[in-house]
């Protein structure tokens, strides 16, 4: 069955234009209108904002800017699409999915390319975002054969089961630091379930989501069931408002979580809000040297520090000069603009240089100092390279605040247990590590670190697919995590089902 007769994929309204470019060379983009019913149209506003290449520092495209009407339009166009979605089985509905997969692998090169351009990342970068992204997929085609729900006889002739329903319309919202992976997370998921998906891409990186669409209506999405509605924040708080979306996915800084979950629960939705990081990695003397030196540095400057998992606060404990030197070493090995790409914003730039100046001017010792760094022909961009900052105190912003870039801040302590208070005294919780060869040190640090995602020698403890991806404390609000099977939970509702067939007159519902 053909779930879109009516889609034409190639049609003017709907086609998406290419990007001409193969390389880090400057290009403009045509600006990212919104995505309604299987069309890009214009946003109500009419108002856009302009979208920054970070490597040059330069006006690549525009975005529209959308408000209350807008959302409006989406949420009527879903409304319309939603019962033959939901009533699609299943297994129709991951087909799509399967075919939005071979889509993304079809344009890899290209849509590398545009993320690397619109969020200053390196392509090899891009690449691992859309890949995990494309894993997200996979997980998702495989709802079938794991939603079932369960189902068991539960007294004589009586049997219980459960089935999944989809919330109805469902939106996300998302941040600039992966523009493809994080609107992963969540729209094959919720698609599988039988949701119409509204997502509000990140106002400073909307070119690569603008793809979304046009790709899913290509994979024989109908019109309606996903679309992108840009803006900021008046267009997130129509999504919030809108009293016909029933769940909010957010991923972005805390202090956003905090308001968009606050308001989406006080309204009554279900939301899950994933805020900001500020992510340990504990070092002890027996850890391996080259292991614990190239993935500190991997963690703390790749995606120039501008991940949520990144680490960005390393805990010395006792004598570890050696790793520490080690660092330095791999550190210093960082190409600017070939290994390592551009900080998002010329504000993202001078926030991070000023924890810099302030941590040094409060006693940390700057072994590497990323300020000041350029690109030669892309002097214009927003460059900071590598930062390493020792002999931080806990209690210093550097030490204690997301900085949200290429800076590692060390504290030295004395015992792992000042180490584990290091963390746990922090407000945020998504991810933190450890780097030893001892396996009972390895599982003492695990069982006391209060982060949702703990690595033991990995330095960027993303769970990989089925495993769902969720901190703790202000690193995320809200129950469950938003990816794998708990991400299907939270766009679906638990019906149980008790039947009785039996004409026993000896079966009754609690015999
Ligand atoms: P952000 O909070 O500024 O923006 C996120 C989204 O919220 C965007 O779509 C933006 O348009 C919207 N927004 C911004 N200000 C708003 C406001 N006042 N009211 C309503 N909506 C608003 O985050 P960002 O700068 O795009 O992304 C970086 C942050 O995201 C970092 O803190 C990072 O740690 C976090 N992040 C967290 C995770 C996670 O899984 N926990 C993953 C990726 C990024």
């Amino acid at each position: 069955m053909n779930p879109n007769p009516i889609a034409t994929p190639n049609d003017a309204a709907s086609a998406v234009p290419k990007y001409p470019v193969r390389g880090y060379g400057f290009a403009e983009y045509a600006t990212a209108r919104n995505w309604i019913g299987g069309r890009l149209v214009e946003s109500s506003t009419g108002q856009t904002s302009s979208v920054e290449n970070p490597r040059y520092g330069r006006t690549m495209g525009h975005v529209a800017l959308s408000g209350v009407a807008d959302v409006e339009a989406a949420g009527a166009a879903a409304k319309l699409a939603l019962p033959g979605w939901r009533s699609t089985p299943m297994r129709e509905r991951a087909q799509v999915l399967h075919r939005l997969k071979g889509l993304l692998e079809r344009d890899l090169d290209e849509l590398c390319w545009l993320l690397s351009a619109e969020n200053g990342k390196t392509w090899a970068e891009a690449k691992g975002d859309i890949e995990k992204g494309i894993e997200c997929i996979e997980f998702a085609c495989a709802l079938p054969m794991m939603a079932d729900g369960g189902g068991l006889d539960v007294s004589r002739g009586v049997h219980c089961e459960v089935v999944y329903e989809p919330v109805g319309i469902v939106a996300g919202i998302v941040p600039f630091n992966f523009p493809m992976m994080v609107p992963l997370w969540m729209i094959p998921n919720a698609l599988v379930a039988g949701n119409a998906f509204i997502l509000k891409p990140s106002e400073v990186v909307p070119f690569g989501a603008l793809r979304l669409g046009a790709y899913l209506r290509e994979a024989g999405l109908p019109d309606g069931i996903f679309q992108t509605v840009n803006g900021a924040r008046d267009a997130v708080e129509a999504v919030v408002e809108h009293p016909d979306i029933g769940a909010v996915g957010f991923v972005g800084s805390t202090k956003v979580a905090r308001i968009v979950y606050g308001r989406a629960t006080a309204l009554g939705k279900r939301a899950l809000c994933l805020g900001g990081a500020k992510n340990h990695v504990l070092v002890v003397p027996d850890a391996d040297m080259e292991l614990t030196a190239g993935n500190v540095v991997a963690s703390s400057f790749g995606c120039a520090g501008q991940r949520c998992m990144a680490s960005s606060l390393m805990v010395a404990v006792g004598p570890t000069q050696r790793i520490v030197d080690g660092i330095v070493q791999h550190a210093r090995k960082i190409r600017l603009g070939e290994d390592m790409g551009a900080v998002i914003s010329a504000a993202a730039k001078v926030r991070i240089e000023q924890y810099i100046a302030d941590a040094q001017a409060a006693g940390a010792q700057v072994l590497i100092d990323g300020r000041g760094a350029s690109v030669a022909g892309c002097e214009g961009g927003h460059w900071v390279g590598p930062t390493l900052l020792d002999h931080v105190r806990p209690t210093m912003p550097a030490a204690c605040e997301e900085i949200f870039g290429p800076v590692l801040s060390i504290v030295r302590t004395a015992t792992l247990d000042e180490a584990i208070a290091v963390q746990n005294q922090n407000a945020y919780g998504n991810g933190a590590a450890i780097f030893t060869s001892s396996g009972a040190i390895a599982r003492y640090a695990a069982e006391r670190l209060t982060a949702g995602m703990v690595g033991i020698n990995v330095g960027v403890p993303v769970p990989r697919e089925p495993f769902a991806f969720g901190g703790y404390k202000d690193s995320k609000f809200g129950h469950g995590d938003l990816t794998g099977f708990e991400g299907f939970q939270f766009w679906s509702k638990a019906k149980k089902i008790t039947t009785k067939w039996s004409l026993q007159a000896d079966a009754s519902w609690m015999s």
